[in-house]
C-alpha cells in the first residue's frame, strides 16, 4: 500500500490517510505510530488510504509496533459498534487501546536462582531465601522477598556475594494453563443434557445464543464449565463476563478447584502493569479464560471459542458514560462476528432475553431443581399499613423475630435495603430547610459513620453541619428515611450480643474490605448483614438462613420502564440468598403495597407467569423488545442556552412515521454537576432505522456554547 487510513483512538470522524515510507509493509490491523499535528500518537491501519488527500501532501506513518495485528472480527466490531450507539469509530478504538503501555517494549524482568556457590555466612533470613528457591522457577526480588519473610538488602547481600544469580524472566509463564479434565463434577442427566448441546456448540464453532435459565444453585456455572473445558480443548480461548468484577473471589477459587489454575482477570482495579501483561498475552493468544468486566469484550482476542454473559440480566452490563453500550448486547454481535456461540446466564433473565428464547431466536436450557440439599426459599409479604414497625424504627415485629429465631439456631440473618448511607434526606425542624446539593437537582444523604453529607449523583460531599445554614438553629436537623447505616443501628440496639455487618459500597476499607466481609460472613464470622445489592450477587453464604427487605416498593415507584422487571430480578436474587446450604430457608418482604404483580409473582414463584405479563404490556405499549428506544440527552452549563437549544432541534426533528419522538423535557434529575439536564425520547418500531434517524437530526443542529449532547441507544437509565 502506498498509503493507509490509520484509525486513531480519539473522537475524530473517521480514520486518516497516511503515506508509507519506504522499507515498510503494512496490512489492515497492524498497530502504527503517526504524527497527529505536533504528538505523535498511536492508531490502527484500518485499510488502503482513501486518496482524498493529495500523496505528496500525506504525512508518513512513523513505524510499526511489534504487536499481533488486530484480526478482521475486532475491527468489523468496531465499527459495528460504533455505527450502532453513534459514537465516533476512534472513541470505540480506544477500548481497544486503553494499555499504551502494552505498545512499547517490555521493560525486561530479572529473577534470582541460586548459583550453587554458598555465601560464607549462612543466616538464618539468607537460608530462608535459598529454601525458598530449592524448588521453584527464578523468581523476581519482590515475590522472593515475600515468599522468605526477608527484606530486600538480603536478597541483594546475596546477590553480591555471588549466591545468587539473575536470569531474564519470560513474561509468558505469567499465565495459567487450565486443565479442562481435572475436576470434573459428575453432572446430573439434566445438567448433562444441556451441557453437550453448550459442548456442541462449541465444537462446531458455530455462532448461536444460547440461554441458561435456572434458579440460583441448579448448577448453570457447573454447566457452562463444561463448555469452557470443550474450548480449553479445542484451544479457543474462552471468556467470561461478569457484572461485578471486583468482587468475585468465591467464583475465582471455584475456577481454580475446577480447572487447576486461576483465570485471567480484566477490570478497573488491575495496576498497569497487569493490565499491560494481560493485554500483550491476550493478543499473543496465550490467555485461555479470562474472566472480565464489560470492556474484556474489546481485548484484541485473535480467536474466541465461547462467550459467557453471567447474571445476563444485570443492568451493570450497560455502560454509562463515554462510549454508551450494553456489553451484554454486544457479546452477542461479538461472537456472531467471531463466529462462536455465546451463552446467557440467570436465574432471573431480562425481559429481552425471555422473549428472544421464547420466539426461537436464542435456544433456551432449563435447568430444574437447587442441586443438593439447600431448597428454594418460602416468600411472604409483610403488610406495613396492618404491622407498622414500632415509632422510630424500621422493621416490622415479623422480621425482628425471624431475625431472633435464625440467631438461636446459630444461622445468620440479612437485611436488605438498597440504600446506601443513613437517611436520605436531611431536615430543620426548626424552619424546614431541607439540605440539596449546590451542584445537582438531588438530596444529600446522610452518611453518619463518615459524619457527612453526600450527593449520590455528583459525589458532592460536606461535613454533617451542627447548625441548619438556613436559620441558626442547633440541634434541630432531623435525619428522615432510612439507609443501610440506619437500619444497622436499629439492630445492633435491638441484638448487641449480634456480631453485625454491613455491607455497601461505602465500606471502609474499599473493595479490599468489602472482599474481606465477604469472605468473613461465608465463613460464618458474622450474625446479622445489613446490605445494599452488593450481597445479592451471587455470593455463597452457607449458614444464611433468613432474608428480610426493608422496603420492597422502592424502585416500583420510579416509572422507569424496566422498574417492575428489575425489582423483581433484584428481589428474588436477595431471597435466593437464603437457605443454600440450610434447611428453611424464608424471606419478608416489607411492603405497603402487597397486591403489586411484582411482589405477588414473588410470593407465588410463578416468574414465566410475570414475564408473560410484562412482554404482554410491553408489546402493547410498542416498548422494547417489541420497539426501540433511543434517548438524546442535551446539557448545559446555562438553563437558557440549553432551553434554546432544545427548542431549536425540536424544530429541526426529522419526519418518519415509525419513529416518534417525546420531549424536549427537562430530564427526572434536571440538574446535575452544574448541568442542565434536557431529555428527547426516541420510539420506534423494530424495523425503523433509529441511528440514521438520529444523526440526520443531530447533523442538523451542530453543538454550540457549552451544549453536550449524549446519545443512548436502547437506554436503561431514564434520569
Ligand atoms: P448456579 O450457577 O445455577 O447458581 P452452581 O453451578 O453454582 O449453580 O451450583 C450450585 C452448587 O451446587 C455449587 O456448589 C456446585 O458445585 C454444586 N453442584 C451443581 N451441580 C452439581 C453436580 N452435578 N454434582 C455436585 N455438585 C454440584
Ligand atoms: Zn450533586
Amino acid at each position: 500500500m502506498q498509503s493507509v487510513s490509520v484509525l486513531i483512538p480519539l473522537a475524530l470522524p473517521g480514520p486518516y490517510d497516511y503515506a508509507v515510507p519506504d522499507g515498510l509493509t503494512l496490512a489492515r490491523g497492524d498497530f502504527v505510530r503517526v504524527p497527529l499535528g505536533p504528538r505523535q500518537v498511536n492508531g490502527v491501519v484500518w485499510g488502503p488510504g482513501a486518496g482524498d488527500v493529495a500523496p505528496a501532501k500525506l504525512k508518513s506513518v512513523l513505524a510499526r509496533h511489534d504487536v499481533p495485528a488486530l484480526r478482521d472480527p475486532l475491527m468489523q466490531f468496531v465499527d459495528w459498534v460504533a455505527a450502532y450507539v453513534l459514537a465516533p469509530p476512534g472513541l470505540v478504538l480506544r477500548q481497544v487501546m486503553r494499555v499504551p503501555a502494552a505498545f512499547e517494549p517490555e521493560k525486561p524482568v530479572f529473577g534470582y536462582q541460586v548459583s550453587g556457590v554458598l555465601p560464607e555466612r549462612v543466616t538464618p533470613a539468607r537460608q530462608r531465601v535459598l529454601d525458598v528457591l530449592q524448588d521453584t522457577p527464578p523468581l523476581p526480588a519482590t515475590d522472593l522477598a515475600r515468599l522468605a519473610g526477608v527484606s530486600a538488602s538480603v536478597i541483594k547481600g546475596l546477590f553480591e556475594v555471588g549466591a545468587l544469580v539473575k536470569s531474564p524472566l519470560n513474561s509468558a509463564t505469567a499465565v495459567g494453563q487450565p486443565d479442562p479434565k481435572l475436576a470434573r463434577l459428575q453432572l446430573t442427566p439434566d445438567q448433562s443434557a444441556v451441557a453437550t448441546t453448550l459442548a456442541d456448540a462449541v465444537k462446531q464453532q458455530d455462532f448461536g445464543v444460547h440461554v441458561l435459565d435456572g434458579v440460583t444453585g441448579s448448577g448453570k456455572t457447573e454447566v457452562y464449565f463444561e463448555a469452557i473445558a470443550r474450548a480449553l480443548e479445542a484451544e479457543r480461548p474462552a471468556l467470561i463476563l461478569l457484572p461485578e468484577i471486583s468482587l468475585t473471589a468465591q467464583f475465582l477459587a471455584r475456577f481454580e478447584r475446577r480447572f487447576g489454575c486461576a483465570p485471567a482477570l480484566w477490570h478497573s482495579g488491575l495496576t498497569s502493569a497487569e493490565r499491560r501483561r494481560t493485554w500483550r498475552a491476550v493478543a499473543e493468544g496465550r490467555v485461555q479464560v479470562l474472566v472480565g468486566a464489560r470492556s474484556a469484550l474489546f481485548l484484541p482476542w485473535p480467536d474466541l471459542g465461547v462467550i459467557i454473559v453471567d447474571e445476563e440480566h444485570d443492568g451493570g452490563f450497560k455502560q454509562e458514560d463515554g462510549v454508551v453500550y450494553n456489553a451484554r448486547d454486544m457479546a452477542i454481535v461479538r461472537a456472531q462476528l467471531t463466529g462462536c456461540p455465546v451463552i446467557l446466564s440467570s436465574a432471573t433473565p431480562s425481559l429481552e432475553t425471555f422473549v428472544n428464547a421464547r420466539q426461537g431466536r436464542y435456544q433456551a436450557h432449563r435447568l430444574g431443581a437447587r442441586h443438593g440439599m439447600g431448597e428454594l426459599p418460602d416468600i411472604a409479604l409483610v403488610d406495613m399499613r396492618a404491622t407498622p414497625p414500632a415509632r422510630g424504627t424500621w422493621l416490622v415485629p415479623q422480621i425482628l423475630t425471624a431475625v431472633e429465631a435464625a440467631l438461636e439456631r446459630g444461622e445468620q440473618a440479612l437485611l436488605f435495603l438498597n440504600r446506601r448511607g443513613y437517611a436520605p434526606l436531611t431536615i430543620c425542624r426548626a424552619c424546614g430547610h431541607r439540605y440539596d446539593c449546590p451542584k445537582c437537582d438531588a438530596w444529600m444523604v446522610e452518611h453518619r459513620f463518615r459524619r457527612q453529607l453526600e450527593c449520590h449523583h455528583c459525589g458532592h460531599t460536606r461535613p454533617m453541619p451542627e447548625t441548619c445554614d438556613n436559620c441558626g438553629a442547633e440541634d434541630q436537623l432531623v435525619a428522615c428515611g432510612p439507609g443501610v447505616e440506619r437500619i444497622t443501628e436499629e439492630v445492633t440496639a435491638r441484638f448487641p450480643e449480634a456480631r453485625t455487618a454491613i455491607l455497601s459500597s461505602d465500606h471502609v476499607g474499599g473493595v479490599g474490605g468489602i472482599r474481606e466481609t465477604i469472605k468473613l460472613i461465608a465463613d460464618g464470622g458474622v450474625d446479622i448483614i445489613v446490605g445494599t445489592q452488593i450481597v445479592a450477587k451471587g455470593h455463597h453464604f452457607p449458614k444464611l438462613s433468613f432474608v428480610g427487605v426493608v422496603d420492597a416498593d422502592l424502585g416500583l415507584g420510579n416509572g422507569d420502564l424496566r422498574a417492575a422487571e428489575r425489582t423483581y430480578q433484584m428481589l428474588s436474587q436477595v431471597a435466593g440468598r437464603a437457605g443454600r446450604e440450610t434447611a428453611g430457608g424464608r424471606a419478608l418482604l416489607q411492603t405497603h403495597m402487597p397486591d403489586h404483580p411484582v411482589l405477588q409473582a414473588l410470593v407465588s414463584g410463578d416468574r414465566d407467569a410475570f414475564l408473560a405479563r410484562e412482554a404482554d404490556a410491553r408489546e402493547h405499549a410498542g416498548m422494547p423488545p417489541f420497539g426501540r428506544l433511543g434517548a438524546i440527552i442535551v446539557s448545559s452549563t446555562d438553563h437558557q442556552e440549553g432551553l434554546a437549544f432544545v427548542m431549536d432541534l425540536a424544530r429541526k426533528t426529522p419526519q418518519h412515521n415509525e419513529v416518534r419522538v417525546l420531549g424536549p423535557a427537562p430530564a427526572p434529575i434536571a440538574r446535575i454537576r452544574d448541568r442542565y439536564r434536557f431529555r428527547f425520547l426516541l420510539k420506534a418500531s423494530r424495523q425503523a432505522p433509529l441511528q440514521a434517524f438520529i444523526s440526520e437530526w443531530l447533523s442538523a443542529a451542530p453543538r454550540r456554547g457549552s451544549i453536550r449532547i449524549s446519545v443512548d441507544i436502547d437506554p436503561y437509565s431514564f434520569l
